[in-house]
């Protein structure tokens, strides 16, 4: 009989003792952020059909060219254990006609996902990702709002040396275009190009911007820039974005070289890096992919998202939330449907938005669990979702002042903006 060791595979990793607590003190910080801005919780299963990632992910990118576990079933079916959350995230919205549903859809996940990559320190072949998506607004407030969600989930995990790049795909016009452009440019300087950049300049240019190779990397410095080629509506929706971004204070650069290495997306990319990491930097990212579920067989729907692995997290993160979990025991719950301030605008005009967005923001800072209307919706639209909330109360912004309405007690008072979250705090302190 062979009774030698047997030890965990390559790549993967048993959690003990002080990891285990810190994993459970992220996602209760992670529930407790996500949840409290109207985000709900989704599994999905740990294997799917492998056409599933073959048309989301796509045929071209690093992860389905080389990095799935794929496996057949008894029945001769292909099955690939999830390698990313996004396209299972889009298969269950439309296999469960949620485009029916109040939009967007906001959901998030906390599971583990499975590439067969070259294992190092921060990178593993089994690893968790916390994850938001939010499905069927292509407003930037949207985007905004998303990306504010993980900064704040990051900061309050204390990972240090944070930095946040952030450019714009534009949509399929505009991306079909330059990509021609940038394959003249490629094919002009073929010479100094890393093989796996050459094979796949008609298949994946823009993936030539994530290449380490020193030559070409040289051949990048001189290339066009997709971010210099938007269309109008595209170059608006990032400037929103980066505007409603600068509202709640969120620093970021503009990184016209970040592409990210998934097919599926269109306008706004993002990414979180830390530099405490060393070579792995990246601690979470997403985008914008207003195609993706079309592709998958819905209804035009367009998406954003993000996705941060927890290992990174934790190793980028200062352990200061884990020593507080012990003492506040792990982050304060959310009560399930519970919205302290639902913030709703009088007019959709850009400077009341930006204002509206900002006091969210503040709102939430503030540890109140508080939402506002993506869907550009009218007023009347709005205090109807605020209602259907069950919102306690709702700050209805306008040009010159806001007016905050106790829901239950129907009293209402114009007010200053800044002044909207002390009143919210001490109008429930008196309850
Ligand atoms: P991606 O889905 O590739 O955009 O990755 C999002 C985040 O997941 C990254 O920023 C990392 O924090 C984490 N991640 C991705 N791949 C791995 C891996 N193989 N091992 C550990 N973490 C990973």
């Amino acid at each position: 009989m062979n009774d030698s060791k047997i030890k965990a595979p390559r790549g993967t990793f048993d959690v003990l003792g002080e990891q285990a607590s810190a994993r459970t003190a992220l996602e209760a910080r992670a529930r407790a952020i996500l949840e409290g801005a109207g985000y709900e919780r989704i599994e999905t299963p740990t294997f799917e059909a492998t056409e599933l990632f073959a048309r989301g992910v796509g045929e071209s990118t690093d992860i389905v060219r080389k990095e799935m576990f794929t496996f057949e079933d008894g029945a001769g079916r292909s099955l690939t254990l999830r390698p990313e959350g996004t396209a299972p995230v889009c298969r269950a919205y439309v296999e469960h006609g949620m485009h029916k549903r109040r939009q967007p859809v906001k959901l998030w996940y906390l599971s583990s996902f499975f590439r067969h990559e070259r294992a190092q320190a921060g990178r593993y072949r089994q690893f968790w990702q916390v994850g938001a998506e939010a499905l069927g607004s292509d407003d930037p407030a949207v985007d905004a709002e998303s990306i504010t969600l993980l900064a704040t989930l990051l900061g309050e995990m204390g990972v240090r040396d944070l930095r946040l790049r952030l450019s714009s795909l534009g949509g399929p016009e505009s991306r079909g275009e330059y990509r021609e452009r940038l394959q003249v440019h490629l094919r002009a300087h073929e010479q100094s190009l890393s093989e796996d950049v050459r094979d796949r300049i008609e298949l994946n240019p823009l993936r030539a911007f994530d290449s380490d190779h020193p030559g070409t990397r040289t051949v990048m410095e001189s290339a066009p820039r997709l971010l210099e080629h938007l269309s109008d509506e595209d170059a608006a929706h990032f400037e929103e974005v980066r505007r409603l971004l600068d509202a709640t204070g969120v620093p970021h650069e503009v990184d016209s070289t970040l592409v990210r290495g998934l097919d599926y997306y269109t306008r706004t990319v993002f990414e979180f890096t830390s530099d405490a990491l060393g070579a792995q930097s990246g601690v979470g990212g997403g985008g914008r992919y207003d195609r993706l579920v079309e592709r998958l067989g819905g209804p035009a729907t367009p998406g954003i998202g993000w996705a941060a692995g927890i290992e990174r997290i934790l190793l980028a993160g200062d352990g200061s939330e884990t020593e507080g979990a012990a003492t506040k025991g792990g982050g304060q719950p959310v009560t399930a449907g519970l919205v302290e301030l639902f913030v709703a605008l009088e007019d959709q005009g850009p400077d009341a938005r930006a204002a509206a967005f900002a006091l969210v923001t503040e709102a939430r800072s503030a540890g109140l669990t508080a939402q506002m209307d993506l869907g550009g919706r009218s007023l009347k639209g709005q205090l109807g979702h605020a209602n259907a909330l069950g919102a306690r109360f709702v700050a209805i912004v306008g040009e010159t002042e806001t007016v905050l309405r106790d829901m239950q007690t129907r009293v209402q008072q114009p007010l200053a903006t800044d002044s909207v979250v002390h009143a919210v705090l001490r109008g429930q302190h008196d309850l």
